[in-house]
């Protein structure tokens, strides 16, 4: 049709005449085709528009689009789908698109999607794809079947990226599931047994943590004495990195700063990059180092208001940012279980008091039906020599001899009433735990100086006395109590050197499992018949035989070390037959010291000299032979030594002359040592009061610190404890 125009145009210039019919014909059908041309340019004009547009929206669609061919090749992707799977265009046209990004798992289900889109039928789902990287991400899809303009049929595969709304989903359901877990547990554990408590309370820490995605989870809590803590209940989902094993205890001053936060009622949340952490005034870039802990949450726990401990979440493996809502889920964790623990030691303790109650009652009958004999024989001894003392044929030599045996006596009587007391002691609950860093090494080296003293006193040349420590303890530093702990090991050295007439003492320590010491004193002595072996431990009981005679003894001591080992939550075991020996043992919790000893921690009954040149000391003493005995044991320290024998001659003194530290008899005539005390710490502050007193009950001990005093001694004086006191105090940094 085209070639009509140059006619048109020649006729355009026809010079001459009318246009013909067919000339008219001609025009009218060259100027359809013309139009018709003209429509179709627009036509071509439009679709290219509409070209563009669908291009540009295709390229800056917000969902991840996808075009497949009929044998589910990628014919084009859009930036969108690149972005969010992190493929580049260019590495996946050709490839099938299901093998690239529909997860192993999920094949079978992408597969028939398609199958359906192939047979005409839409498909909107939500699943999950892979991407680039090996991440699964949740999407919902949508496949279209499309007829493309060169008839092929083809799918429109369109991605959107739903991540962060299942994210959320999930959250509200674990966070539902949350809550109706801890409503289920609290009024649980309100109605449980307090011997469930502890498991259920292990139990919740575990599903806490693991809802949070926490690595470790912990309930810590502050010791009687308050200067320390301990974890109490721990879950982590790689025992290798559980605090309890390394840290269980940790003293407040070792982070005086982070303690004071919780006690104040402040959170703690942190990371290991955290300033706080890396160069805050607490070292605890140590602790987050020893403990790897890369992120935290300690929150504090009160009951009535007293800070009773904390409760702690924390990742090892990598950092974590726990939102606000999960936190307040841990506060509330920490709430329940604390109360849940407050009751079971309401009601362990009451149980105790009643406990105690009980057996003080039957101690008291025991008392009464042992006391009269074992008092009553030293007693006739005593009153019988004093009497033979006056007859006029007495030689000097029967004097002394005499002498001797009343102080025996004396001494054995002493014995017995110590015993009774801390017997009575421990029953009131007026003994407790007092843990203490401790060489152990060294402390069952000095044990062993000591039973070869008392073994030359009872004349066993025939025993050899061995103690066994594994190699790799010899340096070990665990919290404990010392002073108990040596007064049980005393007293079964004590009796392995009086039944063992010749032969083989061996005592030592060995780590078990579940974080255990168990000390163990073992001989090869005259044993214990079968049936004795139940009664032993009882008060007062004691299996009649030559040695027990020749030794004397009350029957106590094995009471005493029960009740002693039991305070550690431990009970006192024997192995033993007659004629072959026995082997005493008992264990308790073994809790590492991780820092250094104190330099001030020395060992009871290490031999060492103390040298205070330059110090003074001031005594304050009714008594002229208490004083003559401390006068004795300061005489070679070195130190100043001055004299007040009550309280007014006392600050009198103390007027004129400056002193380091003053031991106080608390009963004196004139002005006690209560009220001296109470003045002194007034006047001068920093002087140090060790008060010293024959009323070894609690209520003393506590009505001296209630004056001021700045520690205690219990009369008779302990010479090694009076030692390490004043050594501690006279090297006080004010002193
Ligand atoms: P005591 O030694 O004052 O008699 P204990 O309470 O220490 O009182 O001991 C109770 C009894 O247990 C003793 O009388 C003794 O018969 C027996 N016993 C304790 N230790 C040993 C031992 N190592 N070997 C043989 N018997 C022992």
């Amino acid at each position: 049709m085209l070639n009509a125009f140059p006619k048109l145009i020649a006729l355009g210039f026809k010079s001459e005449g009318n246009f013909t019919v067919e000339d008219g014909y001609f025009i009218t059908s060259a100027l359809n085709v013309i139009g018709h041309a003209l429509s179709l340019q627009t036509r071509v004009d439009e679709l290219l528009v509409n070209k563009t547009r669908y291009t540009r929206l295709f390229e800056s669609a917000p969902e991840a689009i996808a075009m497949v061919d009929q044998d589910n090749y990628i014919i084009d992707v859009n930036p969108e789908f690149e972005h969010m799977f992190l493929f580049r265009k260019a590495d996946i046209i050709g490839k099938k698109i299901d093998e690239l990004i529909a997860p192993r798992h999920l094949l079978k289900e992408a597969k028939q999607f398609t199958k359906t889109n192939w047979e005409g039928g839409r498909i909107a789902v939500e699943t999950q794809r892979l991407r680039h990287d090996g991440k699964l991400i949740d999407v919902s899809v949508l496949g279209v079947p499309f007829i493309e303009g060169d008839g092929n049929l083809c799918i429109y595969g369109i991605y959107r990226d739903i991540s962060e709304r299942k994210k959320s989903e999930k959250q509200k359901i674990s966070r539902i599931a949350f809550i109706e877990y801890m409503s289920r547990l609290s009024s649980d554990l309100i109605n449980m047994k307090i011997d469930e408590i502890d498991q259920n309370i292990q139990q919740a820490i575990e599903t806490v943590a693991r809802f949070f995605g926490a690595e470790r989870a912990y309930l810590v809590r502050l010791s009687d004495s308050q200067d320390f803590v301990k974890i109490s209940h721990e879950w982590t989902c790689d025992q290798r990195f559980s605090h309890m094993e390394r840290q269980p205890v940790i003293y407040l001053n070792e982070l005086p700063v982070f303690f004071s936060k919780l006690m104040s009622g402040q959170m703690s949340i942190l990371q290991r990059t955290d300033q706080e952490v890396t160069s805050g005034p607490d070292n605890l870039a140590f602790f987050f180092d020893l403990l790897n802990i890369e992120s935290v949450v300690h929150i504090p726990l009160f009951i009535d208001h007293e800070f009773r401990g904390f409760i702690g979440f924390d990742t090892f493996s990598r950092p974590e940012n726990w939102e606000e809502q999960v936190i307040n889920s841990f506060k509330l964790t920490g709430q329940i279980l604390v109360n849940a623990l407050e009751r079971k030691y309401k009601e362990v303790a009451i149980k105790n008091a009643l406990q105690k109650a009980e057996s003080s009652d039957k101690l008291k009958s025991a008392f009464l039906a042992g006391i009269s004999h074992e008092v009553r024989t030293p007693m006739n001894h005593i009153l019988g020599f004093i009497e033979l003392m006056n007859e006029p044929y007495i030689t000097k030599e029967e004097k002394d001899e005499y002498l001797e045996i009343m102080k025996s006596s004396g001494m054995h009587l002493l014995r017995l009433i110590d015993d009774v007391i801390e017997l009575a002691m421990i029953d009131s609950g007026q003994v407790g735990i007092n843990e203490m860093p401790c060489d152990i090494s060294r402390f069952m080296e000095s044990l062993l100086v000591e039973s070869e003293g008392a073994k030359a006193e009872m004349n066993r040349s025939g025993v050899s006395l061995n103690l066994r420590i594994p190699p790799e303890c010899r340096k070990l530093i665990l919290n404990t109590d010392e002073t108990r702990l040596r007064q049980i090991l005393w007293n079964l050295l004590l009796n392995a050197i009086k039944y063992t007439p010749r032969g083989r003492i061996e005592f030592g320590f060995n780590f078990t499992g579940f974080n255990r010491i168990e000390f163990y004193v073992s001989d090869t002595g005259i044993g214990i018949d079968e049936e004795d072996l139940p009664v032993i431990f009882e008060r007062f009981t004691r299996v009649e035989n030559d040695f027990s005679r020749q030794f004397g003894g009350a029957g106590l001591g094995l009471s005493i070390s029960q009740g002693l080992a039991s305070l550690f939550g431990s009970c006192i075991t024997v192995q033993s037959s007659k004629d072959t020996g026995s082997t005493f043992s008992f264990s308790i919790p073994y809790v590492m010291h991780s820092l250094e000893p104190a330099k001030n921690t020395k060992l009871n009954g290490e031999v060492r000299n103390y040298s205070w040149e330059g110090k003074s000391i001031l005594m304050v003493e009714d008594d002229p032979v208490s004083m003559r005995f401390l006068t004795v044991l300061l005489l070679n320290t070195g130190a100043s030594l001055f004299y007040a024998s009550n309280g007014e001659e006392a600050l009198l003194l103390l007027e004129e002359q400056k002193v380091d530290v003053v031991l106080m008899d608390m009963r004196m005539p004139v002005m006690d040592g209560y009220d001296t005390t109470r003045i002194i710490k007034k006047r001068y502050p920093g002087l140090p009061v060790v008060a010293q007193t024959a009323h070894a009950m609690k209520e003393d001990k506590s009505d001296c610190f209630d004056a001021g005093c700045d520690d205690y001694i219990p009369k008779p004086i302990d010479k090694n404890s009076l030692y390490s006191k004043l050594e501690q105090l006279l090297n006080r940094k004010n002193n």
